[in-house]
């Protein structure tokens, strides 16, 4: 049957939350499994997947997401897998997990975009109310499903056309306790690189990591995985981490894990973009570790010839890399992530 949570004080619409048969009463203790409605007209038409695992002592609230870019599928599986890996009798506090959040491009495989409104989810943050349909939903996930949560984490990797290094982004603040906490938890994940956005991302919309850190709350963004695959490492890399951040915060007493490695950190990443239309042949691959000037690779056209290479433009680890070698003028290559303390140049 329908529930209507309370509505947020300061907000003109409340979530409507349906169980499904095999489900516990909405905010109760146990698991429950249903759908999740968001009351804005600009959402109406779709619902969205809902597990919440809820201890029977209060405590910290961690919400999970994966499928805003829904060809991201080791983070969807991920998303899935962590439902079943909480039990509400030993836990403190509230598990929230949104497994696909882009619904309008489920069975429609669309590359970053939302497909009502064309704009890339993951960069629609804090989003708004009355905007189009990505933006109303970035609104309800960080104002309303995420309200009161301590940790937020959205998992991503590897679109269909991309590999990415195995990393963990946060947002970098003026406050340093904020920065070292966010630090902390984007470190229990057994990644290549803790990525701290620059505070001028602050400036724009974005990521749910640096719209949340306007409200002094701590969001993080997981990636690991390739090409539309699912596999066991990167699925396992989401699935530790965000256990990890769990025993960290205080909802399960489980001892977090330390990583020998904790990922290198980096505090800026520079796109490479495509200076030709062409094949590109890559010589790095995301994780690898490149010197500034350094060759990455070549362009050639479709009878073999070089047309162009591309060069570091900074020392650091790759990133990310279009697979697909077919990339036209100006659209990005990879990206490089600079090691903090590092020249930038
Ligand atoms: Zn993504």
């Amino acid at each position: 049957g329908g529930f209507m949570m309370r509505k947020p004080s300061k907000h003109e619409y409340a979530m409507e939350i349906t169980a499904i048969d095999t489900s516990c009463i909405y905010g109760e203790p146990g698991i429950f499994r249903g759908w999740l409605r968001f009351k804005n007209p600009t959402l109406a038409e779709y619902q969205w997947p809902l597990c919440e695992i809820r201890g029977s002592s209060p405590g910290p609230k961690l919400c999970i997401s994966a499928g805003v870019h829904v060809n991201e599928v080791s983070a969807i599986e991920a998303a899935v897998r962590l439902q079943h890996l909480f039990d509400p009798q030993s836990i403190r506090g509230i598990i929230s997990i949104i497994p696909l959040i882009n619904q309008p491009a489920l069975y429609r495989y669309s590359e970053y975009v939302c497909p009502i409104d064309g704009k890339n989810i993951n960069h629609s943050f804090p989003g708004r109310p009355d905007g189009s349909f990505s933006e109303a939903l970035c609104d309800a996930i960080v104002n309303e499903w995420t309200s009161g949560s301590d940790c937020y984490v959205d998992m991503h990797g590897g679109d269909l056309r991309e590999q990415v290094s195995k990393f963990v982004l946060y947002q970098r603040t003026n406050n340093r306790n904020f920065d070292a906490y966010a630090r902390q938890l984007a470190m229990c994940f057994d990644s290549e690189i803790v990525l701290g956005l620059p505070q001028s991302y602050l400036d724009r919309p974005g990521r749910p990591p640096t719209a949340f850190a306007h409200g002094n709350r701590i969001a993080l963004m997981s990636e690991a995985g390739s090409n539309g695959l699912a596999d066991e490492d990167t699925i396992s890399f989401h699935v530790n981490g965000v256990l990890n951040i769990a025993r960290t915060i205080g909802v399960s007493d489980v001892p977090a894990s330390p990583y020998r490695s904790g990922g290198l950190i980096c505090d800026d990443y520079v796109w490479v973009h495509s200076p030709v239309d062409g094949e590109f042949h890559a010589e790095i691959q995301p994780g690898c570790r490149v010197e500034g000037g350094q060759r990455l690779g070549e362009f050639r056209d479709l009878f073999g010839e070089a047309l162009a290479e591309i060069k570091a433009p900074s020392s650091g680890l790759v990133l990310w890399r279009i697979t697909h070698p077919s990339i036209p003028r100006g659209e990005p290559v990879l990206a490089i992530a600079v090691e903090e303390h590092s020249s930038h140049s």
